[in-house]
């Protein structure tokens, strides 16, 4: 018999933060936003700066009168992972019906949930084969860190994700930034013959400007 997962009345997420700040990277780079950060990722990627482990459990009560005390309208459902939260739709639910403007950034692994109103997805090359089975199909923007050369990875995922945006972002390992071979490989990119010229550069903003 299938098990049924029903959600208790009010129930506990892994949360590594909730703050409010403004999106530092892709299109909507600047607009203010509240992120919560959700625990765990089905992924261990090398160069990660999310410590994804550092989570405490709150309850949906508590998380709806936190995100009472900020200004922001815009809620940016980050992670880790957040499609492998347990009881995932029963936080969205509860954000569409204060009225929220829900974005997903997920890596794409997992579809999105309909609650969702605009989502980010950032396949990651270094685990390309899991990608080649089966991911996300359609997306508000794509967008990939150039850990190496991506280029095949990238015209995989721009074939197996339909996206209003792609994005190109450089890799930060041991402290450098690979910003010229990104660019380089966006060049590459746009320069196909009888291929779409959609691909753009997005760097995290916030880290330049030195807020979280
Ligand atoms: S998918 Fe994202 S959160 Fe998960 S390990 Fe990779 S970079 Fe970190």
């Amino acid at each position: 018999m299938k098990k049924i997962n029903v959600a208790p009345e009010n129930p506990q997420y892994r949360i590594v933060e909730i703050f409010e700040s403004l999106q530092g990277e892709g299109r909507n780079t600047g607009m203010p936003a509240v992120f919560v950060r959700l625990g765990k990722c089905n992924l261990a990627c090398g160069w990660c700066d999310t410590d994804y482990l550092a989570f405490g459990m709150m309850s949906l009560s508590d998380i709806l009168g936190r995100l009472k005390t900020y200004a922001a309208r815009n809620i940016i459902i980050t992670g880790g992972e957040p499609t492998i939260q347990p009881h995932l739709d029963t936080l969205l639910d509860a954000l569409k019906a204060e009225g929220y403007f829900l974005c997903l950034e997920t890596n794409g692994l997992n579809p999105a949930p309909p609650q969702i109103d605009y989502v980010a997805t950032s396949p990651k090359a270094c685990y390309a084969a899991k990608y080649e089975k089966s991911c996300i199909e359609t997306a508000d923007e794509v967008r990939i860190v150039a850990d190496g050369d991506v280029l095949a990875f990238c015209e995989n995922m721009e074939r197996k994700i339909r996206a209003r945006h792609y994005y190109l972002s450089p890799c930060e390992q041991n402290g450098a930034m690979n910003i010229y071979d990104t660019i380089r490989q966006i060049g590459i990119l746009n320069s196909r013959p009888d291929a779409p010229v959609h691909w753009q550069l997005s760097v995290q903003t916030h880290k330049w400007a030195g807020i979280e």
